[in-house]
């Protein structure tokens, strides 16, 4: 296990302060090192998530590279005054590492996101067909829906363990992903884990990603709100955390080092 040691402390979650070359370059170094190590991409709605249930420190602060996936994390590193370099998003990091995994012979296995219906197939499914295509010569060892019971989850990781794969992407959604890679770290065999949300299915072409010219002006967030309405609760903690935030800095809470 390999640990970064330089955290920025936001709000109790504790970020690597790198940009998105300094990640991919530590994610290569992970892929290589001896033991499990895992990567999660927190947003503002995760950190929230993080404020509201302080039970869920213990398993995002335990990965060894934890990246701001989101421009309200990288907002609120200023708010606080120790500023994160750059928004790296997952979802480039995740593009990043498949590069890494075909140049360099890694195995991948895909997990998480919608199973086959009718006559459609798993999103995991499409989605490496595609990535197929876009990485020649990418070894994608295996694929798994993310839509299972408590029980399946040992059959899960034996079969995820047996496909020999070095990196597997874990995309259930914030805060299942995190949680099911820190309750199950000690039996899963395999040398980098990510949690990746909802990136399957862009990969897949089931999501679309927002346009460049939304994404270079921090309104991704935006974007997806108009695709997807029904975001719209969930959203609202994007605001909730700026607002916590400012009001976290000017009480002095910070100083004293509470959440
Ligand atoms: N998902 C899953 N199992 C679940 C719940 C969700 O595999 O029990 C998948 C869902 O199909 C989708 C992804 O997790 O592919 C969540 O995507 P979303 O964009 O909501 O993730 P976020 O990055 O916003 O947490």
């Amino acid at each position: 296990m390999s640990q970064v040691t330089v955290k920025t402390d936001i709000r109790g979650v504790l970020f690597d302060n790198v940009t998105m070359d300094e990640a991919a370059a530590k994610t290569a170094e992970l892929i290589n090192s001896e033991g499990l190590d895992y990567i999660f991409t927190p947003n503002s709605e995760i950190v929230q998530a993080c404020i509201d249930d302080p039970s869920l420190y213990d398993a995002v602060n335990s990965a060894s590279l934890i990246i701001p996936d989101g421009i309200g994390v990288v907002y609120a590193s200023k708010i606080l005054k120790r500023p994160l370099k750059e928004k790296v998003a997952g979802f480039d990091l995740s593009k990043r590492v498949l590069d890494y995994a075909a140049k360099n012979g890694k195995k991948v296995f895909f997990f998480g996101s919608s199973p086959a219906k009718d006559d459609v197939p798993a999103v995991c499914d499409i989605a490496a067909e595609k990535i197929r295509e876009i990485y020649p010569g990418i070894n994608i060892c295996g694929t798994r829906h993310g839509y299972f019971s408590r029980e399946d989850t040992d059959n899960i990781i034996e079969e995820i363990n047996s496909s020999g794969a070095d990196i597997l992407f874990v995309c259930l959604g914030a805060p299942k992903q995190e949680k099911w890679i820190y309750e199950n770290r000690e039996k899963l065999k395999v040398s980098l884990a990510m949690g990746l949300g909802g990136s399957l299915d862009v990969y897949a072409g089931t999501v679309k990603r927002a346009p460049g010219i939304f994404i270079k002006l921090n309104l991704e967030w935006f974007y997806r709100l108009i695709k997807q309405p029904s975001r719209i609760g969930r959203m609202m903690n994007l605001p909730r955390f700026l607002f916590g935030t400012i009001f976290f800095k000017l009480s002095g809470k910070d100083k004293k080092n509470t959440k």
